[in-house]
This record gives C-alpha cells, structure tokens and sequence, in this order.
C-alpha cells in the first residue's frame, strides 16, 4: 500500500542527518544503538502505519510529561493543578531550576519542575510513589493498547545521576509547590519516565489525544476532551524544549519530545505520529526526528495553520 512505502521513504531521505548525539547524561541512554530508525502514524480512524525499527523499544522520558498532565488534570482537577502549574513556555532548558517570578509555580508541565510537581497530582498529593506509577504504567498501557513496563536498567541509571532533579525537588518543596518527600516525587518521576514504549505504542498514544481522548480502537473516551485541548496548548507552545518557536513555525502540529530520542505529535481530527532516532540536538530533540516530522508535515499538509 501507499503509505508504508512513503514512511520508508520519509526514513530514507532523513537518514543521512547524522548530527546529534545520544543523550549523554544517563548512562543506559549513552548505549543506544543510533542506526535504529523507525516512524510511525496512526490514523483517527484506527489505521496504524509503521516503518523502520517499529518494534524496538525505548524509555518514554520526557513523552510521559504530556499524558501525565491529563492524568494530573483528571486526579486534582483543571484548578488545583493550574495553582501548582504554570502555562507559559520557558524559554529556559528543560531541567532549569526556576519558578515563575510573581507566582512561584513552575512555568509549565513540560520541563522537569513542572512535569515533577504534575507527577506528585496523579492519584493524589497524599498517595505513595507505588500508587502514583502503577496508575500512570497503567494508563499509559491502555493508551498504547498493550500492557508496558518499566526499563529497570534505564530507571537505576537515572537514579544515579539524579542530582540536578533532586535539585528541583528540594526547589519545590521549599517553595511550597510539593508537600511531599522531594526525594520520592522524583523518584516516581524517573520511574515514569523509564517506560519502555515503540514508535506504534507512541503513536497510537498520540491518536487518543488527536481523537479528542476517544481511542480510535475502542471508541472509549480515555481523556476528557477539555483536557486534551489542555495538553495540546502546552504541547504547541511548551512540547520541544527551548525550540518551540522553530517547531511551530517549521512543523506547526504540538509535539513532545523525549531524551531517548523519540517525537510524538497530534494534529487534531487526523493523525498521530511518532517518530525514533536517538541522537539529539544541544536542545534535546532527535535530530533524524524533527527531519522527519518536517517532511512529514510538509508533503501531507499537517501545519495547523494552513486551510487543508
Ligand atoms: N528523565 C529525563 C530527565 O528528567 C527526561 C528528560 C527528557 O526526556 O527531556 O532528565
């Protein structure tokens, strides 16, 4: 059919971008073998299309941020959570240590104070690190459409080199934006981040948000609709690191990416989409990845703002 041969060529032609290199910071990360290559779209109809590596599995990371947010949303409720969490975008890098000025919340869900602070709202502020990321493996796993589990070796990795967001951690706790144990909010934060997933998980994960939170397999609303639309803001201005800006102007669909060099995106009432390769840029995006959802975006008309 069509559409497999043109992914296939959507991988061709990004292959030779060889920049970037695979996430240093976390030992297991650093492993990575960088030839693996895969994308995949799946369609609000249900039809999924894959190619390349689909099968190889890697840590969510950053990726989680998104999903965890709406189950934030749905466990404390739109106004508690945004008295904890912030919209803007930063600007800053992802693991900044910052607060917004006036109001002392992280400036939004997608970098690490905010993604840790959305990890402490699953379930409930009171609930243990066990409840908080079997509620999130769980959800996840139905979103994806098959049971997911966490990559141990990448999760104790993390936790070695942790420093930085314990850093955030204790920041938050000081700030009064967690009242939980600093040191077990991140852990649960790294655990979540730890999930191994395939670029046809991802993008069938992506399709429940381009669906309106109804999973095009099932017909079940997973996320209620204003919480997708939520997520999808701050994904569109907050999903690519300190590259936003270029990402919408350039692929103009909201997007997150993740550190082990995954890109998710949803185009509303269309698609979502998924792409891997592990090397990324200085701002943490695979750079194979935004090549591809650039060309992605330009041969199928995906840009928010063009009349389809
Ligand atoms: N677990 C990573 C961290 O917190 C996620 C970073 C990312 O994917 O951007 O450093």
């Amino acid at each position: 059919s069509p559409i497999p041969d043109y992914l296939h060529h959507v991988l061709e032609v990004a292959r030779p971008n060889d920049g970037g290199a695979a996430a240093a910071y976390i030992e297991t990360l650093a492993k990575a073998d960088t030839s693996k290559m895969a994308v995949a779209l799946a369609m609000v109809d249900g039809n999924v299309y894959s190619a390349g590596d689909d099968r190889v599995e890697f840590s969510i990371q950053s990726i989680a941020k998104a999903f965890v947010y709406a189950m934030a949303i749905e466990d404390s409720g739109l106004e508690a959570v945004l008295k904890k969490i912030g919209v803007e975008p930063s600007g800053d890098k992802f693991n900044q240590l910052s607060l917004e000025r006036n109001t002392n919340r992280p400036m939004n869900p997608m970098i690490n104070a905010g993604a840790i602070t959305a990890h402490t709202l699953v379930v409930s502020p009171t609930a243990t690190l066990h409840q908080r990321t079997e509620r999130i493996l769980q959800a996840l796993s139905r979103l994806a459409g098959r049971q997911l589990r966490v990559d141990e070796e990448v999760y104790e990795a993390e936790l070695r080199t942790a420093d930085r967001n314990m850093a955030i951690g204790y920041m938050l706790k000081a700030a009064g934006v967690i009242s939980c144990d600093p040191q077990e909010a991140v852990r649960g934060y790294i655990r979540q981040c730890s999930i191994n997933v395939n670029v046809q998980d991802l993008a069938m994960m992506s399709s429940v948000l381009a669906n309106g939170g109804m999973h095009p397999l099932t017909g079940e609303q997973m996320i209620p609709q204003t919480s997708v639309r939520q997520v999808l803001s701050v994904m569109t201005t907050c999903g690519m690191y300190d590259a936003a800006g270029d990402w919408v102007s350039n692929v103009g669909f909201p997007a997150k990416s993740g550190v082990a060099g995954a890109i998710i995106g949803a185009l509303p009432g269309q698609v979502g989409i998924a792409t891997f390769s592990p090397k990324i840029d200085e701002r943490g995006n695979s750079v194979r990845g935004v090549a591809m959802c650039e060309q992605l975006s330009r041969d199928m008309g995906l840009h928010m703002m063009d009349v389809s």
